[in-house]
């Protein structure tokens, strides 16, 4: 699938990726759309809240709120 996983000898995981490879690409834009869409308070269904001072992915309720 192009990546390749390997433990360093201080255990942590590193995940490998090919450049320039496409299911890169795909899981880049899979997480960016997915942060998108979820509320960040509560991962409920939301989307990006740019009509404040901040931007934020908050569903219908904590849009609402301040
Ligand atoms: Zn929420």
């Amino acid at each position: 699938m192009g990546t390749s996983r390997g433990r360093r000898p201080d255990g942590s995981l590193r995940i490998y990726f090919e450049p320039n490879e496409r299911a890169y690409e795909d899981l880049l834009d899979e997480l960016a759309s997915e942060s998108l869409t979820i509320c960040e308070v509560c991962g409920n269904p939301g989307r990006l809240r740019t009509d404040r001072y901040w931007q934020r992915t908050l569903c219908d309720g904590h849009a609402i709120r301040r």
